[in-house]
């Protein structure tokens, strides 16, 4: 599937550029144009893969390009007052070459949680092509007003997108890793994972998938909108080392590579998925399986599509396989679209509301006490004028 990735704010500029990376050392060309927009220009400066023009300053002229600090508000202002500048970038991508645009941002802080919403919408108001978008959720331990920007960016996002791809950064820090020095790394998990999905149908020389996922599979997948969470585990083969003395590498066991295949999807889908969520609650599901070719098996895969039906209890699951020679794994890669019961995100509404219900009561007894502080009790002392 060809995409217009759009990355808006610091994670949306920062996973942008490592989906590049990925795309970069792949087999296949899925990014068709890129665009960073953000209000902070020190975050423009710091991309890499993004090319210079294609980076797009918003709300000079309101934050002088210091950014909007976490104020998702002030991002919704800012996007909106400078949407031409924005259509400015759009007007510019070859549309006629990409399946759809994929809009990434982290939803906790200012700039992507505001401004994303506002570009996924005129991008639907513009084109006919579908509109993603790829939310990440802030971790737990960054605080109530970065919960708060989350479920309130989140309501937007959804609403304004065809389907929101969820990255929740607390499962990721759930599984060990730690979060504010993981974030490279983080980036390049999402990378992976979107890039095996966004590159399966995408390969332009042999070996070709024997089930291709293209561009129609996905967006199948992804109709009727809501939330999608994606599982992603992999299994390293022992393979003999190549090009010695020319030795052809036999083939493996037929009953092995199907097994391996029912084990990498089962563990995708139970335990490693962006967003955790009750596996029952999908309304549609796509398996990719990936790696060298004789360790691809469409029996493995039809028995994974199989597992998967019983599992999420919807009769649409999709399937296919990428061929990658070299690889060192066979991986697994399940979508699961429309999720209904996500508990992590009932949890960060909850937080939410709560830390919007302690914010107002603090704003409004604040005069009171600022007078309190300010004047002295008995008005023995005078103000100068
Ligand atoms: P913005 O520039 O105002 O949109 O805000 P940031 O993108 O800096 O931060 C928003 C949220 O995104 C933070 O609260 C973090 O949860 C998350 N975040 C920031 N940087 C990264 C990153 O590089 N990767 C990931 N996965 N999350 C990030």
């Amino acid at each position: 599937m060809k995409i217009a990735l759009l990355g808006v704010g610091q994670a949306g500029g920062k996973v942008a550029d490592a989906i590049l990376d990925y795309e970069a050392a792949s087999r296949a060309d899925f990014v068709t144009d890129t665009v960073a927009i953000n209000s902070a220009r020190a975050d423009l400066l710091g991309l890499e893969r993004i090319p210079v023009d294609r980076r797009v300053l918003i709300g000079q002229s309101r934050v002088k390009g210091h950014g909007c600090g976490a104020d998702n508000e002030l991002g919704v202002t800012v996007a909106e007052e400078d949407l031409d500048e924005v259509r400015g970038a759009i007007d510019d991508l070859p549309v006629h070459e990409v399946d759809a645009f994929l809009v990434v941002a982290g939803l906790g802080g200012g700039t992507g949680s505001g401004a994303a919403p506002v570009i996924a919408r005129e991008l639907s108001r513009l084109y006919t092509e579908p509109v993603y978008g790829l939310g990440i959720l802030p971790g737990s331990d960054e605080g109530g007003i970065y919960t708060l920007n989350a479920a309130r960016s989140f309501q937007t996002f959804v609403r304004e997108v065809d389907n929101l791809l969820v990255f929740d950064n607390d499962a990721w820090r759930r599984s060990g890793e730690s979060l504010r020095g993981g974030y490279a790394s983080i980036n390049e998990e999402i990378a992976r994972r979107l890039g095996v999905l966004l590159s399966a149908g995408e390969v332009s020389e042999p070996p070709f998938p024997e089930s291709v996922v293209d561009a129609s599979e996905i967006i199948n997948t992804l109709a009727g909108g809501g939330v999608t969470t994606i599982g992603y585990a992999n299994s390293q083969l022992d393979r003999p080392s190549r090009g010695l003395f020319g030795r052809r590498e036999p083939d493996p066991n037929e009953t092995d590579v199907v097994n391996r295949i029912t084990t990498t999807v089962r563990r995708a889908t139970l335990g490693n998925l962006t967003l955790p969520a009750n596996v029952e609650s999908t309304e549609r599901a796509l398996v990719v399986v990936s790696g060298p070719p004789q360790y691809l098996s469409r029996k493995g895969i039809e028995g994974s599509r199989r597992w998967l039906e019983e599992e999420t209890g919807t009769m649409e699951v999709r399937g296919g396989d990428y061929p990658i020679p070299k690889s060192d794994y066979v991986a697994g890669l399940v979508v699961l679209s429309g999720v209904t019961d996500v508990p992590r995100i009932k949890e960060l509404q909850q937080i939410g509301a709560e830390t919007q219900r302690n914010l107002k009561a603090r704003a409004e007894q604040r005069p009171e006490a600022l007078r309190d502080l300010v004047w002295d009790g008995d008005g023995e002392i005078d103000p100068l004028f």
